[in-house]
């Protein structure tokens, strides 16, 4: 079992390459591709594929899948699931309705090493990275669930994507293949807590997904508590790689700003938060912190308002953003929080 290859974290032309080898004809791998991205779950169901051939494939490779163990529905109508890989480790993804269609949040790693003190992951403990083909079946999974097609994918559930560089880079290029899943890139979204080292390689890429990252504050000692990552970081770094970020694509960088109490949300947090927006393309994000059982409580409306004003007088685009699935826990990890506490 153990030499099976999983298919589904292959690049189209790394599938070509190994069917050559194989002896195949090179337009098979095609085939095969358009069929994983259609979500078939066996070589059986590759009906254009000759049952010779596909007994072959299944003697070289796996076609891996993602098994719903848990649905909760929201009031307002935000679906979120425990999805089981192979091994049994367990992550979650969010669907949420919008105007446009279906976005879905999924998970990178089982579990997450940045340890931010307000996140539900902090808690749980860092398990694995996942494959290109685990972050592509939590998409084909809740597609099949639901009989619907996701318009958007925002890689914002448990995990930083960036702590798993290379698979969540390889997830992208397939997912985003228009020979395969074919979802556009601006459909896209990749959310990290701010590694600058891979902000600027991602930058290199250039492929025109959109870069939020988790700011939160903007002084590093406030930092530095809050996300512990920080202290090896420092505001300043991380700054100067959203710059180099900015002028290397083109794109605008999202920043998320959740609001806490007391923490962040000072009119002169307001300012400085402006002040460092300058010569970014950016855009702010502002959300009241959702309360996962740790010691921080959101910001008032009010506060949050006044926060938004004083940055719009700036010049800077914000949006304050609407909390979605409050209800069942939505926010991201604690689901598997709540699993591993049973
Ligand atoms: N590691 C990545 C992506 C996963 S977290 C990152 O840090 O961006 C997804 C988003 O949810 C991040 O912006 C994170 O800071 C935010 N988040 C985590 N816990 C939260 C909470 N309790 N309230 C509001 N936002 C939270």
């Amino acid at each position: 079992m153990s030499a099976l290859l999983d298919i589904k974290s292959m690049l189209l032309n790394e599938i070509e390459d190994k069917f050559v080898d194989l002896g195949l004809k090179k337009y098979k791998a095609l085939q095969v591709f358009r069929w994983l991205a259609a979500g078939a779950e066996s070589f059986s169901e590759m009906s254009d594929i000759a049952k010779e051939t596909r007994a072959m494939l299944e003697s070289q490779y796996i076609i891996l899948k993602a098994e719903p163990v848990e649905q909760h529905k929201s009031a307002d109508g935000t679906f979120k699931y425990l999805l089981r890989f192979s091994d049994g480790n367990c992550v979650e993804s969010v669907l949420m309705k919008y105007k446009y269609g279906f976005a879905l949040c999924i998970s990178t790693q089982v579990g997450c090493r940045m340890r931010c003190r307000f996140c539900a992951n902090s808690k749980g403990t860092f398990v694995r990275n996942l494959t290109p083909s685990e972050m592509l079946s939590q998409v084909q999974s809740v597609q099949k669930i639901l009989g619907i097609r996701v318009s958007n994918i925002t890689l914002m559930g448990i995990g930083e994507p960036f702590d798993n560089y290379q698979n969540v880079l390889k997830f992208l290029k397939i997912v985003c293949s228009d020979k395969g899943f074919a979802i556009g890139m601006r459909h896209v979204s990749v959310s990290t807590c701010g590694l600058p080292e891979k902000i600027r390689l991602f930058a290199k890429e250039r492929l025109g997904v959109t870069l939020s990252v988790s700011l939160h504050a903007v002084e590093d000692e406030i930092r530095n508590k809050i996300m512990p990552i920080n202290n090896k970081i420092g505001l300043d770094k991380l700054i100067d790689s959203c710059k180099y970020y900015t002028s290397r694509t083109g794109r605008r960088v999202s920043f998320e700003y959740a609001m806490v109490d007391g923490v962040n949300d000072s009119e002169r947090d307001s300012e400085r938060l402006a002040r460092l927006m300058r010569g970014i393309i950016s855009h702010v994000n502002l959300i009241p912190i959702n309360n996962t059982g740790s010691e921080f409580r959101p910001s008032s409306k009010e506060k949050i308002e006044r926060f938004a004003k004083i940055l719009l007088s700036s010049g800077v685009k914000v949006t304050v953003r609407r909390v979605l699935g409050a209800d069942i826990n939505a926010s991201c990890g604690q689901l598997r929080v709540t699993s591993l506490n049973k």
